[in-house]
């Protein structure tokens, strides 16, 4: 996806408090009528509809008139909501180029004033198989707060979390820099995803210290989910960085014994595919029947002391409610069941995504406006710009 910044300096701030109208609007309309967001802008002289039309030009905004005149927030008017967030906290001063496409996200360098390098990361909860998750899921028909925007800043906001709560547990990851709505900013990590690398100069002692972090995660309470070889990276000296928390889940979930057993069968399986080394297990793999198992050479999940409630203290810790993991959990459930970077769900290009939702003809436009105030008083940057018109309140 295209994210041209440049589109930023055009943006004037009567633009921007438009924009921040239509995302607090979204907080409880789908699409948010075209009324509500001139009284949430509140422009002196009018001219929110001019406005409009020129965040349209920009595709920052989707228009809809199905029901009614109204409209909705793109990604793209989401990402620059918290890039302008994060460049008016001084956190970066420009983005540079795309360094990573994931299934769910968009990773863009971005640079500091002095040159600094970071990595961003914007989560985009729902951009594939959304169709298929929905007609998976019939719970989430009936909440108009699971909406793409809602799961994609819990996303960030967990791998945030992770992110930091790991690095103090000096486990390697990238140093967590700051996040905004669904975007987090991190250290760039030098090197490469470990799917690109063809040799290593020791490949035992990698895939020790790998198994290693699997096992380690495990009695600090939690199991990465999508522990693979391309979100583990490893650099010229064979330095190894993990990345890509957002299904991270607690040694006491349910199915916990499973998604360990995955992670650590991905580790086996990619070492002895890529650089031929042999486990007594894989004797054989044609045949079943002949193969041995070793148990010593496979960390076993019971055999594992664990911390199972560091994970929840991790998050309590970062202000993410119990109700925003369920959510964020309930739908990255049906993702985990299978591979995540394997390749088979459909595609779907940002204009097709619609949440639904039945449940805004239930809300009223007061409700949106005090939250509008809870917002400015919980928040800061862009959206402290946006002020309440006297006689609204
Ligand atoms: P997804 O959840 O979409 O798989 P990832 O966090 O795994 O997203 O990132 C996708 C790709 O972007 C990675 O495989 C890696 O190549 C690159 N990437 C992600 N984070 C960083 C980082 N901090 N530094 C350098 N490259 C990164
Ligand atoms: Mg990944």
């Amino acid at each position: 996806m295209k994210l041209d910044v440049n589109v930023l300096r055009y943006l004037s701030k009567d633009d921007f408090r438009v924009l921040t109208a239509v995302e607090m609007g979204m907080r409880n309309h789908e699409i948010v009528p075209s009324e509500l967001i001139d009284r949430i802008a509140g422009l002196k002289h009018g001219g929110t509809y001019k406005v409009l039309k020129n965040l349209l030009k920009y595709k920052l905004l989707h228009h809809d008139r199905s029901k009614y005149d109204g409209f909705r927030l793109t990604y793209l008017g989401y990402d620059f909501l918290a890039i302008k967030t994060l460049v008016n906290r001084g956190v970066f001063t420009g983005v540079g180029r795309q360094i990573g496409v994931g299934k769910e996200s968009d990773i863009f360098e971005v640079a500091q004033e002095d040159g600094t390098v970071l990595a961003m990361k914007l989560h985009r909860l729902g951009r594939t198989s959304f169709r298929a998750v929905k007609s998976k899921r019939d719970y989430l028909r009936h909440r108009s707060s699971f909406s793409w925007l809602y799961l994609s800043r819990l996303a960030a906001l967990k791998e945030f979390a992770f992110m930091k709560a790991l690095e103090e547990h000096d486990f390697p990851v990238p140093k967590a820099i700051d996040c905004n709505r669904h975007c987090v900013i991190m250290s760039l990590v030098q090197g490469y995803p470990m799917v690109q690398v063809k040799q290593l100069q020791n490949p035992e002692t990698i895939f020790e210290k790998i198994i290693g972090i699997v096992v380690r995660l495990a009695e600090h309470g939690l199991i990465h989910c999508d522990f693979n070889e391309f979100n583990i990276m490893i650099d010229d000296d064979e330095k190894i960085t993990m990345i890509d928390f957002p299904q991270m889940v607690s040694v006491s979930h349910q199915n916990a014994q499973m998604y360990f057993d995955r992670d650590i069968e991905c580790i086996f399986k990619f070492f002895r595919k890529r650089f031929n080394m042999s486990f007594q297990e894989a004797r054989d793999e044609s045949d079943e029947a002949e193969v041995e198992m070793d148990e010593n050479s496979r960390p076993s999940f019971y055999d594992i002391t664990k911390d199972a409630n560091a994970l929840d203290r991790e998050l309590e810790a970062s202000g993410f409610t119990k109700k925003e993991q369920n959510d964020l959990d309930k739908f990255i459930e049906g993702g985990l069941e299978k591979s995540k970077d394997s390749d088979e769900d459909e595609e779907s290009d940002d204009e097709e995504q619609v949440v639904e939702s039945n449940e805004e003809g239930n809300l009223n436009e007061m409700k949106s406006l005090q939250l509008q105030e809870e917002e400015q008083k919980s928040s800061d940057g862009v959206e402290a710009e946006v002020e309440l018109d006297d006689n609204e309140k």
